[in-house]
C-alpha cells in the first residue's frame, strides 16, 4: 500500500517535471503534490446506478451525434461527447473540439489534450480517472470560439452529462467554459482562480491548455488553481 502511494507520487513528480521541461517553464511551482483521498470507485462503477449513468450518457452521446440543432453540425466529421470515467469525482470542461478531436470523435486528443493529460498526471491522477468534455460537441469552423447561441443550444448536452456524472469538482478550462458554466460574467476581468459553483458543485475556472501552449509562463497560476482543486478534493 505504502509502495503503491510512493509509486503514485513518483509518477506525479515525473509528470510534473515533464510538463515543466517540455514547455520551457519556470521550474517546479511551490507547494507539494497532494494526493487526495479518493474513494474506491470499483464498487460504485459496478453498481446498478453507475451502469444506469453510463447507459444514459451513451444515449446522450448518440443524440449529440445525430443533432442538427445548431449550425456547427454542418462542418463536423464526428461529434465529440466526452472521455474518461463517468463516476469521476473531478471533471474538466473545455470549449469545443478542434481538428484532431473532430476527426477522432474524442475530446482533447491534440497537443492541448496531451498537455491536459500531463497536467492531470501532475495532479496525481490518470486521465482515464477523470471526466473530460466540452461546451459544444461539434467543431466550430477554424477552431473559433463557440457563439453564445451555439453554446446555448448545446447546453442541454453539457448540463445533462454533468448532472449525470455529478463530480465533486469541475475545472472550467478557459473563459468560454467558465462563462457557459455561469462562473464568470461575459467579458469580466480577473476571471480565473476564483471558486464558483455550478448547480451546487464547486467549480474552478482556469486557463485552457491551448492558451498555455502559447503562453507557458501562465503555467504557474494554473498550477496554483489545480493545487486548490486538489485541496478541495482532499477535504
Ligand atoms: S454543437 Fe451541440 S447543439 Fe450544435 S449541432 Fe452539435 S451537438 Fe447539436
Amino acid at each position: 500500500m505504502v509502495s503503491d502511494e510512493r509509486e503514485s507520487l513518483l509518477a506525479s513528480a515525473r509528470a510534473l517535471l515533464e510538463w515543466e521541461r517540455e514547455l520551457g517553464g519556470m521550474g517546479i511551482p511551490e507547494g507539494t503534490i497532494e494526493l487526495p483521498a479518493t474513494e474506491p470507485r470499483g464498487d460504485a462503477e459496478r453498481s446498478g446506478a453507475a451502469r444506469e449513468v453510463t447507459l444514459r450518457l451513451a444515449k446522450l452521446a448518440e443524440e449529440a451525434a445525430a443533432c442538427t440543432a445548431c449550425r456547427l453540425h454542418e462542418g463536423r466529421t464526428k461529434s465529440v461527447f466526452a472521455r474518461g470515467n463517468p463516476s469521476a469525482d473531478l471533471a474538466f470542461v473545455g470549449e469545443g473540439p478542434g481538428y484532431h478531436e473532430d476527426q477522432q470523435g474524442v475530446p482533447f486528443v491534440g497537443k492541448a489534450g496531451q498537455l491536459l493529460d500531463r497536467m492531470i498526471r501532475a495532479m496525481g491522477r490518470e486521465p482515464d480517472e477523470v471526466y473530460i468534455c466540452n461546451v459544444v460537441k461539434c467543431r466550430p469552423p477554424n477552431n473559433r470560439t463557440p457563439k453564445p447561441d451555439e453554446a446555448g443550444v448545446c447546453a442541454r448536452f453539457l448540463e445533462a452529462q454533468l448532472d449525470l456524472v455529478r463530480p465533486r469538482v469541475i475545472v472550467a478550462l478557459g473563459r468560454c467554459a467558465a462563462e457557459n458554466l455561469g462562473l464568470v460574467e461575459p467579458g469580466g476581468r480577473g476571471w480565473r482562480g476564483r471558486w464558483g459553483q455550478w448547480r451546487g458543485i464547486d467549480a474552478m475556472p482556469t486557463y485552457h491548455p491551448a492558451f498555455l501552449l502559447r503562453s507557458p509562463q501562465m503555467k504557474r497560476p494554473v498550477w496554483e488553481d489545480l493545487q486548490q482543486v486538489l485541496a478541495r478534493l482532499a477535504r
